[in-house]
């Protein structure tokens, strides 16, 4: 029994469904979840728009000339159809929909619309569209995943104050929109919306964008927004957003004093679990602080239920989700064989769709140096590949971190063109333990961005 069918439930709906299990799913709102409604999929596609708008003006650079980009400055004369975004945003999300319901249907997955309820450690009931069914399940995955978390002093309106799910596309396309919070979330949103030009004005709490990350990364962020003309609030925290009185901007007050004005703006400071309403106490499953804590099988406090996904307060990623759904599914349905290996969320790869690209996996340089580990760390820029001169894009580097005396890979950074893609060969070493050995001597594409990795891994 599947309670919601996101990236966790539906992968772990597919996988048990393989492995001969009777599976039901229950899904409120569309198969696919928030990630392919709200999240990853409007987000990376409002994001692919905006590159091809820094790719029109690329084309100077390629030896070509257009009367689209004004020689002066580089500015392109393109204007934004909504109508068509939308149409292609939901035309996108539309297929993936389709191929995902198709993929469970077509693997016997019976999919009930409708909201499900717990009603004890064995039992779950659902409202859906064609009545109410009371259900006994043998195992139960909560997945019902995470949506935008709203501060008390601000009230998002869908129109000029609004939370990440309203911005694909917005109802009016911003002159200037102010975004509040520089995680992931928020500097994806900086550059989508400059990348259609808005101004853009960022509050950052701490004084660098992408808190935690490597520093060097969030300066080269920085420094690239600053080209862009994005205007950066660092060490500031939104106290209220409200809209002008005569409705047409909205003023963003900070604690340090700093008030700022804009046609919008957008509120990307975290998400909470979806665990209220669903019945976690009539089957004694636990939370913390509203997430349910796991063990490393995914299992909860309650040994016949699971949860994956945004609701286990691991790592938010759809591709973390979908792996533990994977696991959910092979432990439930007994596979503990060799094949069965545990999760281990320090070795997930994860990617900011900016320009540059930024990607990791494992190590991180900082973590290595707080905790007095010894590591090696060899750095090759992409400017010294024959595909980056090509491309006439040579902006960012490959770091490689491995263990000095044994040369295995522990961890990785990619910055630049195509990062979310190449942090792929060093995500493989670092969970299958590969030395820098291993990848400097497969023979790679030339000419090949990955010839920075192989440069880095010698
Ligand atoms: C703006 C944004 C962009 C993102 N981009 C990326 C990205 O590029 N890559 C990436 O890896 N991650 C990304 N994420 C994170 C990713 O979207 C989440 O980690 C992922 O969606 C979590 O999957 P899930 O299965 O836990 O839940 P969800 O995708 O949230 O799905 C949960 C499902 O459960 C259903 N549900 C809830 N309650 C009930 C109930 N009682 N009964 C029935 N159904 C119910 C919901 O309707 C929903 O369909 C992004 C997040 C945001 C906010």
């Amino acid at each position: 029994m599947i309670v919601g069918g996101g990236p966790a439930g539906n992968v772990a709906a597919t996988t048990a469904a393989r492995l001969g299990a009777e599976v039901i799913m229950i899904e409120r709102d569309v198969v696919g979840g928030a990630a392919h409604l709200w999240d990853c999929i409007p987000s990376k596609s409002m994001i692919a728009t905006g590159r091809a708008i820094s790719r029109t003006r690329a084309i100077r650079g390629m030896g070509l000339s257009s009367s689209l980009v004004t020689s002066d400055d580089d500015s392109v004369d393109l204007s934004i159809d909504t109508s068509g975004l939308t149409a292609r945003i939901e035309g996108i999300k539309h297929d993936m929909r389709d191929g995902t319901t198709g993929l469970l249907e077509s693997q016997g997955v019976r999919i009930l619309r409708g909201t499900g309820r717990f009603t004890s450690p064995r039992g779950v009931v659902v409202d859906g569209v064609h009545g109410r069914e009371e259900i006994e399940f043998d195992a139960a995955l909560i997945s019902t995943g995470s949506r935008p978390r709203i501060p008390e002093w601000c009230q998002p309106d869908g129109d000029r104050i609004l939370t990440t799910r309203d911005c694909y596309p917005p109802k009016e396309f911003p002159d200037s929109v102010t975004v509040v919070g520089s995680g992931v979330t928020g500097v994806e949103f900086v550059h989508m919306f400059s990348s259609f030009g808005a101004q853009v004005n960022l509050v950052v709490s701490r004084q660098q964008v992408l808190p935690g990350k490597d520093p060097e990364v969030a300066a080269l962020l920085e420094a690239e927004f600053m080209r862009r003309g994005v205007k950066l609030l660092m060490g500031a925290r939104a106290q209220s957003i409200e809209r002008t009185d005569d409705g047409a901007h909205v003023t963003v007050r900070c604690d340090d004093g700093r008030v700022i004005e804009s046609t919008h703006a957008v509120l990307a400071i975290g998400s909470i679990p979806n665990t209220e309403d669903i019945g976690l106490d009539a089957a004694d499953v636990r939370t913390d602080a509203g997430y349910i804590p796991i063990n490393q099988h995914c299992v909860t406090n309650v040994p016949s239920i699971y949860a994956a996904g945004d609701v286990s307060g691991k790592l938010p990623l759809s591709s973390v989700a979908s792996m533990q759904g994977r696991k959910v599914a092979e432990h439930v349905m007994g596979l503990q064989t060799r094949e069965h290996r545990h999760l281990d969320y320090d070795k997930a790869a994860s990617a900011i769709f900016t320009e540059p690209e930024i990607a990791d996996v494992g190590l991180a340089e900082a973590e290595a140096f707080s905790s007095g580990r010894k590591i090696r760390v060899t750095k090759v820029p992409f400017s010294t590949t024959a595909k980056a001169l090509i491309n006439n894009d040579t902006q960012g580097f490959v770091k490689i971190i491995s263990d000095p005396a044994t040369g295995v890979v522990l961890g990785g950074s990619i910055v630049g063109r195509q990062a979310a893609e190449l942090i792929s060969v060093i995500a493989v070493a670092v969970t299958a333990g590969l030395t820098v050995t291993d990848l400097a001597d497969s023979i790679l594409v030339h000419p090949a961005l990955s010839e920075a990795l192989a440069e880095a891994a010698e």
